[in-house]
């Protein structure tokens, strides 16, 4: 990595995907960490990066963000997402807002207020206020909902002004109360990046991941370790508080690292020194056969 290098991880969420699901992810992700690889080739910022690369994944009826998110318990989609600037610490956040096609975007538009995180119907008023992609909530919903939905997407970015980014989206977990929150609108918990410490984010059981405040100890295992296993410690951890994870995290030079305790954890990555993305649906997956 040279000093002007940059780096972009993206991932399609912690969960167990369908064989006639997996090209969907692949293509997802690598189209995901092509839109935000193409920021950072012209100079762009990390937090523009993770941004437009998350707005892929919400577009998107593969994941669980934005369009094809996750049903509470009444049938509703309620969103979270988050922006985390590792340069100034500036945090912009929504947790369970309805009828935005892009969470992520309402939570870029919050970053350089003062509120750190906004809910519920206040955040739809913000996202309106501020000129957001407001539509019918249930235009959210796709025809086939999925069994078992669980997979937050999010990416992390290191710039060339050697500035990191992180981010998530999530329509949370489904069948849950209405009104509730995980760890993906939570610094420190779903996610976090800061200048010359690095910069993570995670997907899985959010209650477990806010338990353990999962990125706060993975911000804190960077120091000491290599991002893959500074993830890797944490998730470990999961054992305690129960549930399934994956995270993706970059140390300060923006070497990569990512790991999961789910059967999958669909992960795309891409620096200064590729022309295309490499795509993994697992930990360990032989990519030369897709590559
Ligand atoms: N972490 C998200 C939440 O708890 C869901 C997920 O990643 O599956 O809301």
């Amino acid at each position: 990595m040279t000093e002007t290098g940059w780096t972009l991880i993206v991932h399609g969420g912690a969960k167990e995907i369908a064989p006639d699901e997996e090209q969907a992810h692949r293509d997802g992700c690598i189209e995901a960490a092509e839109v935000g690889a193409a920021v950072l080739r012209k100079g762009g910022s990390a937090i523009d990066a993770v941004e437009a690369s998350i707005r892929v994944l919400e577009r998107l009826p593969t994941f669980n963000a934005g369009y094809g998110s996750a049903l509470t318990s009444e049938g509703e989609v309620e969103m979270c997402a988050a922006l985390m600037d590792g340069e100034t610490l500036d945090v912009g956040a929504v947790g369970v807002i309805k009828g935005v096609r892009h969470p992520v975007s309402v939570a870029r538009a919050l970053l350089r207020e003062e509120h750190v995180l906004l809910s519920g119907p206040g955040a739809r008023v913000f996202a309106e206020e501020k000129g957001a992609e407001l539509c019918d909530a249930s235009s959210l919903i796709i025809k086939k909902q999925k069994e078992e939905l669980q997979d937050t997407v999010g990416a992390v970015a290191l710039d060339s002004e050697g500035n990191l980014a992180a981010g998530t989206s999530t329509g949370g977990l489904s069948n849950a109360h209405p009104g509730r929150m995980g760890d993906s609108p939570l610094p420190g918990c779903g996610y976090y990046a800061e200048n010359g410490e690095g910069a993570v984010a995670l997907s899985g059981h959010g209650e477990g991941l806010a338990r353990l405040m999962a990125a706060g100890r993975i911000m804190a295992g960077l120091q000491v370790k290599s991002p893959e296993n500074a993830v890797r410690a944490t998730l470990e951890q999961m054992e305690r508080v129960g549930g399934d994870a994956g995270g993706i995290a970059l140390d300060a030079n923006g070497c990569p690292g990512w790991w999961h305790n789910s059967p999958d954890f669909a992960v795309a990555r891409i620096d200064s020194t590729m022309e295309r993305p490499l795509v993994w649906l697992r930990k360990g997956e032989d990519i030369d056969a897709h590559g």
